[in-house]
């Protein structure tokens, strides 16, 4: 008798695949009777794969029932200095669409999926968005190159921001799921539905905070975009990214600020060491606000668990910490 050998074209992956497969198959033989028996070969959930935590959030409430959505940067993690894992690139390699927020904000994932063999679409959520550009863009830095550093990537933080995400997230799974894209379309409409009603809900709560008292300080620059929606001015010691220590005298500017500026409040970021914040707070003598999540959402069970738990934790903190 002739044993069949494997194919040599199938690339390792594949192989790994298969193997995970006969595995799993086996596991199944072995555990008995189950309801997962009756069908001969179930097929596996659709596996969307996006960045980070509060991206996924988006893409869980867009995404059909029994779609599974996966983050590769977890709760209270610092996106901007991810350092990517070899289980971070067998999960991009099992994905059937991956989603990332752009405007330079995920450093490390070209060449993540480059060594992960994925070779499906990457969608950019931030695509075809308006973004806060910094002053660099047209001042003294400029020198004609676009750059990701003169672009801010936060967009998130501005609910209505978050309907461009929201569908760009629902078009692109549309397009890669045509089958389901009555349920999307019906999952997204409920969603922004929700995004406004909790903007409006927000604004009548910012509404009692006098405009000159909404200064605020945090560790990074991450609120721009909330800042410009709620009229509210964020001043931090780090910019668009957490990849360099701030300066003494960037320090020192903040804390004169402070008094001058009767700074009301400082905020401690979940992704963030607080010690920085703690000691601006002490020597310019303001008071901590409490914490903000900024690039990540808390883990589950936590104070801002979901994308909108997360916003409306973030404007209901300022609003006290302002006097609201
Ligand atoms: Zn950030």
């Amino acid at each position: 008798m002739k044993i069949p050998t494997p194919t040599p074209t199938l690339t390792p992956l594949l192989s790994a695949y298969r193997r995970r497969l006969l595995t799993g198959a086996l596991a199944l033989g072995a555990a008995g009777s189950g309801p997962g028996l009756a069908r001969s070969q179930p097929a596996r959930p659709a596996r969307v794969v996006a960045s980070f935590s509060i991206l996924a959030d988006m893409v869980r409430e867009v995404a059909p029932a029994g779609f599974e959505v996966q983050s590769l940067v977890g709760p209270d993690a610092d996106a901007h200095v991810f350092k990517p894992s070899p289980a971070d690139g067998r999960r991009l390699a099992q994905a059937d669409l991956v989603i990332v927020n752009g405007l330079g904000f995920e450093g490390w994932i070209d060449r993540l999926v480059r060594a992960s063999g994925y070779r499906g679409t990457v969608v950019v959520a931030t695509e075809g968005m308006k973004p806060r550009r910094g002053a660099a863009a047209s001042g003294a830095h400029a020198h004609g190159h676009g750059h990701a550093h003169d672009v801010d990537p936060h967009a998130w933080q501005d609910l209505a921001q978050a309907r461009h995400y929201v569908t760009r997230i629902a078009d692109a799974l549309a397009t890669r799921w045509p089958d389901s894209a009555a349920e999307t379309g019906a999952r997204r409409a409920d969603y922004l539905a929700r995004i406004d009603a909790l903007d409006q809900r927000l604004r009548g709560r910012l509404a009692a905070v006098p405009r000159e008292q909404r200064r605020v300080i945090v560790s990074h620059d991450a609120f721009g975009y909330l800042g410009a929606a709620y009229g509210i001015d964020f001043f931090a010691p780090q910019g668009w990214n957490t990849h360099s220590e701030p300066s003494a005298a960037t320090v020192g500017r903040l804390i004169r600020q402070i008094r001058q500026q009767q700074v009301r409040a400082i905020f401690v970021e979940n992704i963030s060491d607080a010690r920085l914040v703690e000691r601006i707070a002490r020597e310019g003598g303001a008071r901590l606000g409490g914490t903000l999540y900024s690039d990540a959402l808390s883990r589950p069970g936590g104070a801002a668990d979901t994308y909108l738990r997360m916003f409306e934790h973030n404007v209901t903190t300022l609003a006290l910490a302002l006097g609201g």
